[in-house]
């Protein structure tokens, strides 16, 4: 590496500690996990991966975002901010995990663009290629293939996330996007900061013109997790029914119920998260 000019390295982007999974597919981070004989959630060390890439990773402190790519004509280096938070594997936290396999995507999927400017790029508006690494993390950290065996019933909930999260190394947000997006019953995921509706993602059966509120509502575990109200929840509240119309302003939420599920998680920087799976029952 030393040989070659930084005036010939590039940076290729940063995943941001918001970014989400968006509708792109997963394919191509589960095809280099085909490539490399990969089959079991223990066997995805991605030290291992990105030194088949031609890749090293680095630990330091950035400004501005979690991770980022500078590539040079015989490979590229990824830096991820230290990060301590959840159980940790060999090659990392979760959360450094799914920034290593981010930078990873990008170099795989060939982008060429500037580094993310800003540390807390809402979910959805990272641009194509952001979606596309962020998809090609999840392909490759939590693949179909393997979520298969471990994949939960129509009433699964955080607990079931948080189940994955362990098995396979990742948070608990990227474990639930998976099941949303895999899940054939009407349920959402939502995260909300202290300004209100940060993102949400629904799963393809769930009303598409049922929106979360952009207040969370004092019928929600939402406002009881950021307020506590006393009740000793510890940041997490659920699962348990709740009136649909608390989460929904759909004409058509009234009389319906849907089972909350809301605890605290990473924030983006300037606060905590909380993160609700709601899943509307028949
Ligand atoms: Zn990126």
């Amino acid at each position: 590496m030393s040989s070659v000019s930084s005036k010939t390295w590039m940076i290729l982007g940063c995943w941001q500690t918001t970014g989400m999974l968006t509708d792109q597919r997963y394919r191509p981070g589960e095809a280099l996990l085909d490539e490399l004989g990969i089959r079991r959630p223990e066997d995805i060390d991605l030290r291992i991966i990105a030194a088949h890439l031609g890749l090293r990773i680095r630990r330091r402190c950035l400004d501005g975002c979690v991770a980022r790519l500078v590539t040079g004509p015989r490979g590229g280096i990824i830096t991820v901010s230290p990060d301590a938070s959840g159980p940790r594997r060999s090659d990392g936290s979760p959360r450094e995990r799914f920034s290593i396999a981010h930078e990873i995507g990008h170099w795989t999927l060939g982008h060429i663009h500037s580094a993310c400017a800003h540390g807390d790029i809402p979910y959805g508006r990272g641009g194509r290629h952001e979606a596309e690494a962020n998809a090609f993390a999840s392909g490759l950290l939590l693949p179909d293939t393997f979520l298969r065996d471990s994949m939960p019933g129509a009433d699964f909930d955080l607990g079931d996330a948080r189940t994955i999260a362990r098995q396979f190394g990742v948070s608990i947000t990227a474990a639930a996007l998976r099941l949303v997006d895999l899940s054939l019953h009407p349920v959402i995921l939502t995260a909300y900061n202290a300004n209100g509706l940060a993102w949400w993602r629904r799963s393809p059966t769930f009303p598409r013109h049922w929106r979360p509120v952009t207040t969370a509502s004092t019928g929600s575990y939402v406002h009881e997790v950021f307020h506590d109200l006393g009740r000793g929840l510890l940041g997490e509240g659920g699962p348990h029914p709740k009136a649909a119309s608390s989460w929904f302003a759909a004409p058509d939420a009234d009389g319906r119920t849907v089972i909350d599920h809301t605890l605290r998680a990473g924030g983006d920087g300037s606060g905590f998260q909380a993160i609700s799976l709601v899943r509307l029952l028949p």
